[in-house]
């Protein structure tokens, strides 16, 4: 039997219910353990730097790219968006499992330089349904809703490309079928 992969990529459109997911998962098992990225995105209220992300500004970004500090980044509505590379390379060191949150572009790059990652595509019950958590989210202005929902079509064409694919229709079953592929519960 090959030994479980230690690290899962988890994906997906933009409102589709991930960080609801992983929240859920990690309010139960708080040993799982998920990098922080790095983002030139705006706390949204209530984000706390260094919790949600590390927020930082385009210079910052820069040099953490310049520095081959991040394992992948990526372009996403506007923003930008980094894994650090040294946490998730010590967690792994330890064979302790890694729990990357990205967009399909850093998922594409992960699976380029790991390609023993396990990548987890979390996709919404319908279109409306994606729309309407993306609206009812209530965190973005229409203009970036609409940019979000363009990536939103091209990240759901490449479902094909992941391993798995979770439904999230109840937040706690995905959360429970998401710890099973960690192989925590
Ligand atoms: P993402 O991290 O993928 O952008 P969020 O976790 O912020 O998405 O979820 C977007 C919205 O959808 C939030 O308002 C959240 O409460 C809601 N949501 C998440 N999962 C579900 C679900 N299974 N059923 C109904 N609403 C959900
Ligand atoms: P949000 O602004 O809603 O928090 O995140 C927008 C998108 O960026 C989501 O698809 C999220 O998964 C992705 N994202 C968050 N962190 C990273 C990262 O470090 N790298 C990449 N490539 N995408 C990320």
């Amino acid at each position: 039997m090959s030994e479980r992969p230690r690290l899962t990529v988890l994906s997906g459109p933009s409102g589709v219910g991930k960080s609801t997911v992983v929240a859920h998962m990690r309010k139960q098992f708080p040993e799982v353990w998920l990098s922080v990225s790095a983002t030139t995105r705006h706390p949204r209220p209530g984000e706390r730097d260094g919790v949600q992300y590390h927020f930082v500004d385009n210079e910052q970004f820069d040099k953490l790219v310049a520095n081959g500090e991040l394992l992948e980044w990526a372009v996403f509505a506007g923003n930008r968006y980094g894994t650090p590379r040294q946490a998730v390379v010590e967690k792994l060191d330890k064979g302790e499992p890694v729990l990357l949150e990205i967009d399909l572009q850093g998922a594409r790059q992960v699976k380029e330089s790991m390609p023993e990652a396990q990548l987890v595509f979390l996709a919404p019950p319908s279109w409306e349904e994606l729309v309407r958590r993306l609206t009812g989210r209530g965190t973005e202005s229409q203009d970036v809703i609409d940019e979000r929902l363009a990536a939103a079509r091209i990240e759901l064409a490449a479902e094909a490309e992941f391993d798995t694919t979770l439904v999230n229709t109840s937040v706690e079953q995905v959360a429970a079928e998401l710890l099973a592929l960690l192989g925590v519960a």
